[in-house]
């Protein structure tokens, strides 16, 4: 028996105090599936993808845990790290914007709700944008949207497949107009990343609403999501009070939408990059896939990745650390 189950036994065997409980909770050695309640050790966790393995809920993850999850080991390249927000409307509820972002950015460490970059997945190159929840409800102002639209203009240029993983409370009120209006201008670079041919997969994580939904999480080639993530536009209580009607309790959800055709697939997240690596193979062997050339009616299947400079950067990072 390794020490970690026989301190796992005992952990059931003997229930902790609740003081030490919590002490070790607040220390992140354990942590509480909010579903079921089990505690489990935040490490097991943590190599079973942040998923319960009592219950199989999906425990909400960061944005670098994320990356970890998907992009092959030291192949992550960020893109547009410098760019940060600012406050054009100085806007100001219980507290000020300024003062907002500021907390939340010394909280994640991050300059705003989204890490965007390149990388090897399953040995593939992607582009990758990562939505963080922890900053703001992972809400998209212009910096969010910015950051996603220069991702998808860059695998445009380099020919890459684009995925997106949503997790978001919808756009950010504290830029007002400037933060609806990145709808419009993601949703233009994915259509000139779709002229040529290129995969975009959304995936959807909980919760993934308002104008994230209303945009790019919609507009994918395949649409993913997470078991039982929250998916919609506006909240319940707003469509019940507008429609004056009760809505069905499964309402919003990713079981929901697969059954009415809003979502392609439900994946859970220990089978996610498995399941992108193949999507995204399958579309380079298609026959409409950039980089196919007819010779007569002989259609030629070949990777449409030529090497470039993004995929040989991350290769040669491989070569070098094999
Ligand atoms: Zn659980």
């Amino acid at each position: 028996m390794s020490l970690f189950d026989w301190f796992a036994n005992r952990q059931k065997s003997e229930p902790v105090t609740q003081k030490r409980q919590e002490r070790e909770i607040a220390d992140g050695l354990w942590s509480k599936c909010e579903a079921c309640g089990v505690l489990a050790y935040t490490k097991d966790l943590q190599a079973n993808q942040m998923v319960c393995s009592e219950c199989n809920h999906h425990l909400r993850v960061d944005s670098d845990e994320r990356i970890r999850q998907l992009i092959d080991a030291k192949t992550w390249k960020p893109l547009n790290e410098e760019i940060s927000p600012i406050d054009p409307l100085s806007f100001k509820d219980r507290k000020a914007y300024k003062d907002r972002l500021s907390d939340y950015q010394q909280k994640t460490g991050l300059t705003d709700a989204v890490q965007t970059g390149t990388g090897l997945l399953d040995g593939l190159p992607v582009a990758l944008g990562v939505m963080d929840f922890r900053f703001m409800g992972g809400s998209m102002g212009s910096v969010v949207g910015e950051k996603l639209c220069r991702l998808i203009e860059y695998g445009t240029q380099e020919g890459l497949p684009v995925v997106i993983i949503c997790a978001s409370g919808g756009a950010r009120m504290q830029e007002g107009m400037l933060s609806l209006m990145q709808m419009a201008k993601i949703s233009g670079a994915l259509e000139h990343h779709r002229r040529e041919k290129l995969l975009y997969i959304p995936v959807l994580t909980h919760p993934t609403t308002g104008g994230v939904t209303a945009s790019f999480a919609m507009l994918g080639d395949f649409i993913l999501a997470e078991p039982k993530a929250t998916i919609g536009f506006a909240g319940r209580r707003v469509i019940e009070q507008t429609l004056r009607e009760k809505l069905p309790d499964d309402f919003q959800s990713a079981e929901y939408l697969l059954k009415y055709g809003f979502v392609d697939a439900i994946v859970p997240r220990t089978q996610l990059k498995a399941t992108l690596a193949q999507l995204i193979s399958l579309h380079q062997l298609s026959p409409i896939a950039p980089g196919h050339h007819h010779n007569g009616d002989r259609v030629h299947y070949q990777h449409h990745n030529e090497p470039k400079k993004i995929h040989r950067d991350a290769m040669q990072v491989l070569e070098e650390t094999d």
